[in-house]
C-alpha cells in the first residue's frame, strides 16, 4: 500500500452526479478496492501504473482549503447554502485510514463552524461513520447512506474484499436511524446471478425498512470495459 501526502488545489468541486450540487473527496483512491468500482477508471489518470486499492492520496490541506473556499463563496453569493454537498464520489470518506487522518471529520467540522445551511450527504461502506454523529446532528440537514450489495457477508467479502462486511453496514444504518438521523441505502450494483432475483431485492428492502431506512437508490452494474 502506498500513501501519498498531497496538497489539493481545490476541495469543494461542482458535481456531475444527479442528486448533488457539490462534492468533497478528502482522498484520491480508495483502499477498499471494490472489484466493480467506477472510480478506478478516474484514478488511472493520476496513477496509471498502480492497481486500484493499492494507493491513497491524502489531501492534507482539505479542511483548510474548504474553509477558504466556503469563505470565498459566501463573499460572492451572500448565502450559507451552496446546494447539497456529497462525501464522496471517488473515494470512501470513511475508509480505514480516516480513523487516523480524520480529513472527513475535519471537513465536517468546518461545515459546522461555517453554519452550513445546505444538505450534507454521506455515502460509505464503513461503520466508522458513527464516529461523526455529533457533527451530523449539528448540521442543518444531513443524509447518511450505506452501500448495500447483498444480504450476504460472503458476497460482500468476495466483491468488496477490504470493505466492512455488509452485516456491519446494516447495523450502522440501524444505529444512525435510532439516533434520529435521516438514512438511505444505495443498493448497487445490482449483481447478476447474485442479487438480481426479485425475492432477494425484496428481502433487502424488507430488512432496510425494518431498521428505519426510508430511502433507497438503485444502480445497475457498470460493465464498461475500461473498468
Ligand atoms: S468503497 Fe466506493 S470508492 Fe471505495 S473502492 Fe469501493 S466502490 Fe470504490
Amino acid at each position: 500500500m502506498k500513501i501519498n501526502f498531497i496538497k489539493a488545489k481545490t476541495i469543494l468541486v461542482k458535481s456531475k452526479l444527479p442528486a448533488s450540487d457539490r462534492v468533497i473527496n478528502p482522498y484520491n483512491g480508495c483502499l477498499f478496492g471494490c472489484m466493480y468500482c467506477y472510480a478506478a477508471q478516474i484514478g488511472r489518470w493520476k496513477h496509471p501504473d498502480e492497481e486500484w486499492g493499492s494507493y491513497l492520496d491524502v489531501k492534507i490541506n482539505a479542511a483548510e482549503l474548504l474553509k477558504n473556499e466556503l469563505k470565498k463563496l459566501y463573499k460572492r453569493l451572500k448565502t450559507r447554502n451552496f446546494g447539497s454537498i456529497f462525501f464522496s464520489s471517488v473515494t470512501d470518506p470513511y475508509l480505514g485510514l480516516e480513523s487516523k487522518y480524520q480529513l472527513t471529520r475535519k471537513c465536517l467540522g468546518v461545515l459546522v463552524d461555517f453554519n452550513y445551511q445546505g444538505e450534507v450527504s454521506i455515502l460509505t461502506k464503513s461503520p466508522l461513520v458513527l464516529r461523526d454523529v455529533d457533527f451530523f446532528k449539528k448540521i442543518k440537514k444531513t443524509e447518511i447512506g450505506m452501500t448495500i450489495t447483498s444480504l450476504n457477508d460472503q458476497v460482500s467479502r468476495f466483491l468488496e474484499v477490504k470493505a466492512p462486511a455488509v452485516s456491519l453496514r446494516f447495523q450502522a444504518l440501524e444505529k444512525l436511524s435510532k439516533e434520529g438521523l435521516s438514512t438511505y441505502a444505495f443498493v448497487g450494483p445490482i449483481l447478476p446471478y447474485l442479487v438480481n432475483k426479485e425475492k432477494e431485492i425484496k428481502n433487502i428492502l424488507d430488512k432496510l425498512e425494518s431498521i428505519g431506512v426510508k430511502k433507497v437508490w438503485f444502480e445497475h452494474l457498470n460493465l464498461n470495459k475500461k473498468n
